[in-house]
């Protein structure tokens, strides 16, 4: 990841003091400035106050839903929003998503890691900014051409039926981000088949195939389980940085993993 010249600044929303030490002292390192709320009024009193430019909020705080923070923040910004929760309760997860968090990560979590999802929300954001156009959607080797309805990977044209071309422009719109199954649902087939997830399923297994068929063994849509998806932000055709891989790599680390010793 290249080197930040100016500090960013971030939020960081959570009630356990040993835990906003460590990410203080780990974050400041990485040029991060951080400013330090211990509960969710506080936090979105700062939020409005200080305008950071990412939030990272756990959901057990001791006054109001870390949910809420995510609510009234999204209502007025598109900051992006980084939620810790604890291990496996990906139910909270999926309800913070759906409130417009963009990404989430699991207690106890490695420093890295966070830094890793951190990193690739910032980076999704300038992204989008800088490859807005009206006509394409670009994402690596496959570019989305809006006024034709048209797929090429690889300059090459390929056939996507209509729900597999809406399936892929929505990844690509959102890619670095992820995505409930619910949301796709609701944007893709509608609000009455929220529930149908093996529909998902099975259309991501097609548009994967097809991908696979011209880009080998890359895989650019990954499987979050329990949760949903999430497309990689591929800046050229040879080169693939996905934050699962910065994820992987830094899980063999010796850093300590940061314990949660309540919610
Ligand atoms: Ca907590």
């Amino acid at each position: 990841m290249q080197q930040r010249s100016i500090k960013t600044k971030l939020l960081l929303i959570e009630d356990e003091e040993k835990i906003r030490k460590i990410l203080k002292i780990y974050l400041k390192n990485e040029n991060f400035d951080i400013i330090e709320a211990e509960d969710g009024q506080m936090g979105l009193r700062m939020f409005l106050s200080l305008k950071p430019e990412i939030v990272v909020v756990d959901l057990g705080l001791p006054d109001i839903d870390g949910k809420e923070v995510v609510k009234n923040i999204r209502e007025v910004s598109e900051v992006p929003i980084i939620v810790c929760s604890v291990r496996d309760d990906d139910r909270e997860i999926i309800a913070a998503l759906n409130y417009g968090a963009d990404d989430y990560v699991t207690k106890p979590f490695n420093p890295e890691v966070l830094l890793a999802r951190i990193n690739g929300n910032l980076r999704r954001v300038v992204v989008n900014n800088q490859n807005t156009t009206k006509e394409f959607l670009i994402n690596g080797p496959i570019k989305i051409d809006l006024l034709k309805h048209e797929v090429l990977i690889k300059d090459r044209a390929i056939f996507f039926s209509p729900k597999q071309y809406n399936l892929l422009k929505h990844l690509l719109v959102n890619k670095g981000k992820v995505l409930t199954h619910r949301e796709i649902l609701a944007e893709i087939w509608g609000r009455a088949y929220l529930n149908e997830h093996q529909y998902l399923r099975v259309q991501i297994g097609n548009i994967r195939e097809k991908l696979k068929e011209c880009l080998g063994k890359i895989e650019m849509i990954h499987t979050e389980p329990g949760i949903g998806y999430r497309m990689d932000i591929i800046d050229d055709e040879n080169e693939i940085k996905s934050t699962k891989i910065v994820t992987k790599k830094s899980s063999t680390n010796s850093t300590k993993e940061i314990t949660s010793e309540a919610q």
